[in-house]
């Protein structure tokens, strides 16, 4: 898992460059807050390797992604949502221009907390 772009925002938070509020860390993950949260919890959770986007993935990816899927609830409640089925949380992989994806390094967006929220 060494793959890394240093023009790329989410690979310089993932080696410190640039500081981050993190959630959870592991040798292949690591997930922080948005700095610009769309809800009362909004979080980001990345492959520390450098993948442009989902449409990118391949099956050598399956465990990595699985394992972030995995992570999400969990996480989720750690950071506050409350759970489910009357509480959760939106998990949200933008992909592409039309897709809605401004940083091209894969990431997870898990939203939750009260509405109303910013957006979503
Ligand atoms: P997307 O539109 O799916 O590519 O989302 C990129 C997300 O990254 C946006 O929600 C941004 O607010 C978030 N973001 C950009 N720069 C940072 C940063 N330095 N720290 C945390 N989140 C960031
Ligand atoms: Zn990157």
């Amino acid at each position: 898992m060494s793959a890394t772009d240093p023009d790329c925002i989410f690979c310089r938070i993932v080696n410190g460059q640039i500081p981050s509020r993190k959630v959870y860390e592991d040798d292949e993950v690591l997930a922080f807050h948005d700095i610009h949260p769309w809800a009362p919890v909004h979080f980001l959770m990345v492959p520390k390797a450098h993948i442009d986007s989902l449409a990118q993935v391949e099956s050598q990816h399956s465990a990595l992604l699985g394992k972030m899927l995995t992570l999400a609830p969990r996480l989720a409640l750690q950071e506050g949502c409350r759970p489910y089925p009357d509480g959760g949380y939106r998990v949200v992989v933008n992909t592409g221009a039309e897709g809605g994806q401004e940083v091209h390094h894969l990431h997870v967006h898990v939203m939750g907390g009260p509405r109303p929220w910013l957006k979503g």
